[in-house]
């Protein structure tokens, strides 16, 4: 390993972006992955069918960010995808976001206009103003009988947590359409990188001032690594310090088991996601990867989720509690002066994908004082 100016552990997006941007500003970068490959929980590749796969779940890029958009384009092609997600509810496949075609299908009504969806949601909701929790938000927009059917268990499952033990936030995620719109975002750029999205990160991590060390654990070698001018660290951050401020209440994380499967016929299911939030099955979703891309191959693969509380850690878990574990970390981690804490692990922040290029591009420039997305020339003067 040779000496460097910028350290980075860990090569998803945030380390990844970072260590690009530094690179272009003429310093030497080196990332360290303790996985066998970059591109963090986005990594995909080909499986024995032939499909493009994720193997942490399927990623759906969208933004509104023009400065994220433009800067992903630099290193992929992206060919327009707009998401959409069915849910196996009664034995029937609704669309999510719940929109009027949900409610009719479930409930046999026949509502045609925004009006009448407006005056359906008006009737079957709780008038709950600042909801509080989970589920106080689920019940304010869906009200209680689609609450119950697509949202109670499916978090539980998700989370091992009901709605009302969760922040808001994590059910806001959800809109709810008094259309029939029924694509599960609705940014102005949804798309998917035309080679995937390791190719992708290959192509922002390809600069000769990037070294990548991988199959290295940043623990088992940190008293080696010094000299550096900063340091961005990308893990979880109760991990950096060794777990002190979390021995008797432990920061929560989620996992996730990806159960995957050949299924020797050219499709198993119409759509590319389909949510299963009854109690009846212990998976919440399964993703059938062919769809993406409509891509072509004999057999097809699918994959089904079960969240744990084991394993590689992929999602921070949004409550009270474990927010107010993080601020004692937050608190120590302020303080170290060389030392950047960057990413979903690692600012315990449930952070889309694109929000992560953007707090990755944002963090660069405040660093810096460069602005984020002019181009790379603008910083040969760092
Ligand atoms: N959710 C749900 N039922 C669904 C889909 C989502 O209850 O069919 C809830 C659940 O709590 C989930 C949250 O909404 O964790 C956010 O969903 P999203 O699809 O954004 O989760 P992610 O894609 O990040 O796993």
């Amino acid at each position: 390993m040779r000496n460097a100016d910028i350290v980075i552990i860990g090569a998803g997006i945030s380390g990844a972006v970072l260590a690009e941007r530094y690179a272009n500003a003429g310093k030497k970068v080196l990332v360290i992955e303790k996985r066998s490959h970059i591109a963090g929980n986005c990594y995909d590749h080909i499986d024995d069918n032939g499909i493009l796969v994720s193997k942490y779940g399927a990623h759906l890029f969208h933004t509104n960010y023009e400065d994220v958009w433009e800067y992903v384009n630099r290193f992929s092609d992206w060919y327009p995808w707009e998401h959409k997600v069915l849910a196996k509810v009664d034995g029937q496949l609704v669309p999510i976001p719940v929109n009027i075609t949900t409610v009719n299908t479930l409930f046999g009504s026949d509502i045609n206009t925004e009006d009448e969806m407006d005056e359906w949601l008006a009737e079957n909701t709780l008038p709950i103003e600042n909801p509080s929790n989970g589920e106080e938000a689920a019940l304010s927009k869906v009200g209680p009988v689609l609450y119950e059917k697509m949202f109670k268990h499916y978090t539980k499952k998700q989370w091992d947590k009901y709605p009302e033990e969760l922040d808001a936030s994590v059910l806001n995620r959800i809109p709810v359409r008094t259309n029939h719109d029924d694509r599960y975002f609705s940014d102005i750029h949804q798309a998917l990188p035309k080679k995937g999205y390791t190719e992708l990160f290959r192509n922002i991590l390809d600069h000769p001032n990037i070294e990548i060390v991988l199959n290295i654990d940043y623990f088992d070698i940190c008293d080696q690594i010094e000299g550096y001018e900063k340091l961005f660290y990308t893990g979880p951050v109760d991990r950096f310090f060794d777990f002190k401020h979390s021995l008797k209440d432990k920061l929560e994380y989620r996992s996730i088991n990806f159960v995957s499967e050949t299924i020797e016929q050219p499709f198993f299911q119409e759509n590319s996601v389909v949510n299963y939030p009854g109690e009846d099955v212990a998976f919440t979703r399964i993703i059938e990867y062919k769809h993406f891309g409509n891509q072509q191959s004999e057999n097809t693969t699918v994959v089904r989720e079960y969240t744990t509380d084991e394993g590689e850690p992929y999602y921070p878990v949004p409550n009270p509690k474990n927010q107010q574990i993080y601020e004692r970390y937050k608190t120590e981690a302020d303080k170290l002066v060389d030392v950047h804490f960057v990413g979903r692990l690692a600012n315990y922040k449930y952070f889309n994908m694109d929000q992560a290029f953007k707090n990755a591009l944002d963090l660069f420039a405040t660093l810096e004082g460069q602005q984020a997305s002019v181009d790379t020339a603008a910083y040969e003067n760092i």
